[in-house]
């Protein structure tokens, strides 16, 4: 009997190395960005139920995930918004970490450094007191839509005033177009296309999957192995009809979940970013112009186009 488990047990994790010919887990940290909701749904009951699904999908996948807040959703008027507030209050109570996404989702090319340093720092006062009431602080800092710099200098006087404010640069190493689909899914939505919805949503999970594929691969290049991957996700609409099955298929990869912090150990992140063109995007292909072009692997996977009509967006 014993020898029947010990022959199961190494048949098992023999299937599972020669699969994915990988002999540990592989380790990925999911990153939330733009709470409490981004969705075309804004009126307070929509929230509430975006909200609770995504939770309840992170909570039953275990996942120790970390939300990036825009603290202007918190203002009716000018006055704050305890029941938009209870929204990220919900996350704290999931046990789950809230860092900063500027307060009203600025991108740094379109204002000063002085105006960004004021909208960091306006956008870390609820959450600062949030996370207070829990004994925590906040400690991460995600730049809106990726973008973090025209030049050196910008970058480096940034990433000086981060350190001054305790702040550590959340980077993105599966970058994806998360935002398009949700967009579509919304709009779906909103015309009472529920068809659509549906043909959105089951392209998702698959292309979300092919694009975990591209990044696996794209780190193997540039690293000779898979790094502790981190992956950006919104609160959006899609992802808190979808979350469950995207945990699935991490799961079904060989994925554990990790905390932004445990993925940031891996030395890959101690590579400079130097990135400073008119764009937002994975570390892996900063990292990867840094080493020359042809580092790039040329076979990213794309939207599909009804998914781009559906959500009228051009280009990715
Ligand atoms: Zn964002």
């Amino acid at each position: 009997m014993k020898l029947a488990i010990l022959f199961f047990t190494l048949t098992f994790f023999g299937a599972s190395f020669s699969v994915f010919g990988q002999k540990t887990p592989r380790l990925i940290a999911v990153t939330i960005d733009d709470l409490p909701v981004v969705s075309t749904r804004r009126d307070l009951k929509n929230r509430q139920e975006i909200t609770r699904k995504l939770l309840a999908h992170i909570t039953k996948a275990k996942i120790p995930a970390i939300g990036f807040v825009n603290e202007n959703k918190l203002y009716a008027d000018e006055k704050r918004d305890e029941a938009q507030i209870d929204l990220l209050r919900a996350w704290l109570d999931a046990k789950l970490e809230l860092g900063n996404h500027t307060f009203s989702h600025v991108n740094i090319a379109n204002v000063s450094l002085e105006k960004y340093k004021e909208e960091i720092l306006k956008g870390e006062l609820v959450t600062k007191e949030l996370l207070a009431a829990k004994r925590m602080k906040p400690r991460y800092f995600r730049h809106p839509f990726l973008w973090t710099g025209l030049n050196l200098e910008t970058k480096s006087e940034l990433g000086k005033f981060l350190g001054e404010h305790d702040y550590t640069i959340a980077p993105v190493t599966i970058d994806n177009a998360d935002w398009i689909f949700a967009r579509a899914y919304d709009n779906a939505f909103d015309k009472g296309d529920l068809e659509l919805m549906k043909r959105i949503g089951a392209a998702y999970v698959p292309y979300m999957e092919a694009k975990m594929d591209y990044w696996e691969r794209q780190s193997v290049k540039l690293f000779g192995r898979e790094i502790r991957q981190i992956l950006l996700l919104h609160a959006n609409f899609i992802n808190s009809d979808y979350m469950d099955d995207l945990a699935k298929m991490l799961k079904k990869r060989s994925y554990k979940f990790v905390s932004l912090d445990e993925a940031l150990k891996d030395e890959a992140y101690q590579l400079p970013d130097n990135f400073v063109r008119r764009n937002g995007i994975s570390w892996l292909h900063r990292w990867a112009l840094d080493k020359g072009r042809e580092n790039v692997l040329p076979d990213e996977p794309k939207t599909p186009e009804f998914v781009m009509k559906a959500a009228g967006v051009e280009s990715e």
